[in-house]
């Protein structure tokens, strides 16, 4: 088993590689849930439809997420009607959600919905919600406490960031299937996600965290910075929010005692050493995913990594 902690666009993008690279029924990718948020009274799950839309192969590839192609009539018309339809679900993207929402209310889990729908899109990887209870990620700004939706797509991320919290994450427990993913992974990797509003949700679920430390699996992170910037989204700001260098370095510092491996990219070579001095080991690659061949590569360093990497973490 290949267990692999997902955020958004990025994992989305890294699994398409590792599908490439190993059986589809080996792997298991644990979806952060952190930034689900209801929306016209619908239940959207941000990261795990991007990941289910790339996987599908259906993803609207100019974005990163949404549905290729997708209409927006249902939105124009909530406009029409009074709403205020800041967050932009296409018409087909809808009907996902009308369906969880309606399932949800049923009294299926978040798992169970989940796993229902990738196996109606085809999609051959497990996907595992983070947790079937609601976790809500929060930014502390100027203005107050926004959840990360209301930060990032509402707000376009203009206010300050000066915190991060995870609410309902005590009461949280870890979905079905993930800590038993975890225990049994042969290779857990941390893909190339936000490391605080992506990753830092996952490993806030009670349990996880702990899982990952006593697995006797190597555990390896693939950097989402590259040359001291994400690739895309609000990863710079929210890392020095939380007092993290935007850099591999930093990367590295959020991972520390839980990696033993961190893969880069050849833009940041030179701070190899810093890593490994900190007891992280370091493999240096090309780590912007462009095309198919591109996220293959980096799934086959990924695997490469962890295959020679030595146990570095703490117990
Ligand atoms: P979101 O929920 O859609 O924001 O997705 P994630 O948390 O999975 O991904 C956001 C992170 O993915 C950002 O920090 C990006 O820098 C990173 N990312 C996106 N594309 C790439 C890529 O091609 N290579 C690497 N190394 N990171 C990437
Ligand atoms: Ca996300």
């Amino acid at each position: 088993m290949i267990v692999v902690l997902a955020g958004g666009v990025g994992a989305a993008r890294f699994l398409e590689g590792l599908v490439q690279v190993a059986p589809p029924e080996t792997i298991a990718a644990i979806v952060n849930t952190g930034d689900d948020m209801v929306f016209h009274g619908l239940h959207v799950s941000p990261d795990i439809d991007i990941v289910m839309y790339t996987l599908a192969g259906i993803v609207d590839p100019s974005q990163g997420w949404g549905i290729r192609d997708d209409t927006t009539h249902a939105l124009s018309m909530l406009a029409t009607l009074g709403a205020d339809p800041w967050f932009k679900l296409g018409d087909r993207d809808l009907a996902v959600h009308i369906r969880r929402t309606e399932l949800l209310r049923a009294g299926w889990t978040l798992s169970q919905v989940t796993d229902s729908f990738r196996r109606a899109l085809h999609v051959g990887i497990r996907l595992l919600p983070m947790s079937d209870e609601p976790v809500a990620t929060e930014i502390s700004t100027p203005v107050g406490w926004l959840h990360f939706q209301q930060y990032l797509v509402q707000r376009r991320a203009r206010d300050e960031a000066l915190g991060v919290r995870f609410v309902g994450i005590e009461q949280a427990r870890p979905a079905p299937g993930v800590l038993e993913a975890l225990h049994t992974a042969e290779v857990i990797v941390i893909a190339p996600s936000n490391p605080v509003v992506s990753i830092g949700t996952i490993l806030a679920v009670p349990g996880v965290r702990d899982a990952i430390v006593a697995s006797s699996a190597p555990v390896v992170a693939v950097s989402p910075i590259i040359a001291g910037a994400p690739v895309k989204g609000p990863a710079a700001p929210l890392m020095r929010a939380v007092g993290l260098e935007v850099s591999v370095r930093g990367v590295a510092a959020c991972y520390q005692g839980l990696i033993d491996v961190l893969v880069i990219d050849r833009a940041d070579a030179d701070l190899s050493s810093d890593i490994r001095a900190s007891g992280i080991d370091v493999a240096v690659t090309d780590t912007l995913m462009r095309g198919p061949a591109e996220k293959r590569r980096l799934a086959e360093a990924t695997l490469d990594a962890a295959r020679t990497a030595k146990r570095h973490r703490s117990y």
